[in-house]
C-alpha cells in the first residue's frame, strides 16, 4: 500500500503554492480521472490538494457576448446553462454526449481539459508506454490500435485525445486561464493542447501546480445554431470513434468564416483548418463538404485497424456540414 496525505484547499495560492512545492503531490478535482489512474498505478502522488473549495464554479457572461466559465464548474451545470444551450449549443451537446450522468455531475471543466488519454497501454500500468515511461517504447504502434488517432501522430505515440467539450472549444478558439507560480497566464485552446511528436509524456504547456481557473468562450453570434455530433461503438457512456464541432456562416449559399474540429482522430482537440480553408466562400454543396473533409484527412496515418477512421471522420464531417446547413442545429 501507499500512504497519500489529503488536504482541502482553502484558497487559490495556498492551492498552487502546496502542489508547486512538492513534486509527487497532484490536484483533485472531481476525481473522475484522478482517482481511476491512481487505483491502477498510472498515476503515483503522494500527496493530493482537493480544490473543490476554491471560488471557482462560475457561469458568467461577457460583454463581447461570450461565456467565463469556471475550472470547477460542473460538466452538467455547464451542459444545463441557458447561455450555453442558447449561444452555444454544440458545447451543450458535446458535454451532455459525454460519460454518464453521474460522472457529468462530479467532473469539473479543468478536470475535462486535463483528462488523461484512454489507451489501454497507458492506463494497464505496465505496457511500455511513452507517454507515462518515457523512452519506454510505445505498445499501441503495433498493437491493439483501432480507437487510436490518425492526425497529429508520432513515432512515439498515437494516442487520441479523449475529451468531447474540447472539440467545440477548439472550433470556438477558446481560451484557457491558469494561475502558477509565476502568476496568472491565458493560453489560446490550440497552444494548451501538444501534440506528442518525440516527448508525448508533456501534454500541455503548463507547469506542475499551475492552476485551471476558468475557460474564456469569446462571443460568436453563429455558433448559435452550431452543432456537435459524436460516432461512437455504442450510443451511451462511450468515447467517440470520431466527432465533428462545426460553425456554418452563409450568406446567399456562400459559406463564410466557418469553424470546424474534429475528435476522437487526432492526438489533440483537432481544429480542422485545411477544410476551413476549402470551405470558406465555397457554395454550400456535397461536392464542396467531401473536398474539404477530403482535404483535411489527407495527412492521416492510419493503421490496419484503424484506417476506417480517416474514412469515418470525412463523412462524419460531410453529415455534420449537410445538416447544419440546411435545417441549422438540431435541438
Ligand atoms: C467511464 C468514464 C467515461 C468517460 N467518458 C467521457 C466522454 O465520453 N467524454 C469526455 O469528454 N470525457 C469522458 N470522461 C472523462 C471525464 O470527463 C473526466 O474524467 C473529467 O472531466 C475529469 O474531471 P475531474 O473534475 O473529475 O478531474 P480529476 O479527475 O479530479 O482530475 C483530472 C486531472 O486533472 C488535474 N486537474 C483537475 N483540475 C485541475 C485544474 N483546475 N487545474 C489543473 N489541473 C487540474 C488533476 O490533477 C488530474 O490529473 C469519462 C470518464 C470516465 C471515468
Ligand atoms: S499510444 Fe501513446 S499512450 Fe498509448 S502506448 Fe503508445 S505512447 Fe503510450
Amino acid at each position: 500500500m501507499r500512504p497519500i496525505s489529503y488536504s482541502r484547499a482553502g484558497d487559490i495560492a495556498g492551492a498552487i503554492a502546496t502542489v508547486s512545492s512538492d513534486p509527487t503531490s497532484d490536484f483533485l478535482a472531481g476525481g473522475t480521472t484522478e482517482i481511476d489512474l491512481l487505483r491502477q498505478n498510472v498515476l503515483l502522488p503522494r500527496r493530493l490538494v482537493d480544490i473543490n473549495d476554491l471560488p471557482l464554479t462560475q457561469i458568467e457572461d461577457r460583454p463581447d457576448g461570450g461565456l467565463y466559465i469556471g475550472a470547477l464548474a460542473r460538466m452538467s451545470d455547464v451542459a444545463e446553462a441557458p447561455m450555453v444551450r442558447e449561444r452555444f449549443p454544440m458545447m451543450a451537446q458535446a458535454l451532455v454526449l459525454g460519460a454518464s450522468a453521474q460522472l457529468r455531475n462530479m467532473a469539473s471543466m479543468g478536470g475535462n481539459m486535463m483528462q488523461r488519454t484512454r489507451c489501454g497501454y497507458f492506463r494497464d500500468g505496465v505496457s511500455p508506454c511513452n507517454k507515462r515511461e518515457p523512452a519506454s517504447g510505445c505498445s499501441a504502434l503495433d498493437g491493439f490500435n483501432r480507437g487510436h488517432a490518425v492526425l497529429g501522430v508520432s513515432d512515439h505515440c498515437i494516442a487520441t485525445h479523449p475529451s468531447d467539450v474540447a472539440v467545440p472549444l477548439m472550433a470556438l478558439d477558446a481560451r484557457i486561464h491558469t494561475e502558477g507560480p509565476r502568476g496568472r497566464r491565458v493560453y489560446a485552446i490550440d497552444d494548451f493542447f501538444l501534440q506528442p511528436g518525440d516527448t508525448p509524456h508533456l501534454e500541455h504547456p503548463i507547469e506542475h501546480g499551475e492552476l485551471v481557473v476558468g475557460i474564456e468562450v469569446p462571443g460568436m453570434a453563429p455558433a448559435r445554431t452550431s452543432m456537435y455530433l459524436k460516432v461512437r461503438d455504442r450510443e451511451s457512456y462511450e468515447f467517440a470513434l470520431t466527432s465533428v464541432a462545426a460553425v456554418v456562416p452563409m450568406a446567399d449559399g456562400v459559406i463564410g468564416d466557418v469553424r470546424l474540429a474534429l475528435g476522437g482522430v487526432a492526438t489533440k482537440p483537432w481544429r480542422a483548418r485545411r477544410a476551413e480553408e476549402v470551405l470558406r466562400g465555397a457554395p454550400a454543396d456535397r461536392e464542396t463538404f467531401a473536398r474539404a473533409a477530403r482535404e483535411e484527412l489527407a495527412p492521416a496515418r492510419t493503421t490496419r485497424l484503424n484506417a476506417f477512421k480517416a474514412e469515418l471522420a470525412q463523412r462524419t464531417m460531410v453529415r455534420v456540414l449537410e445538416t447544419i446547413t440546411a435545417t441549422g442545429s438540431p435541438s
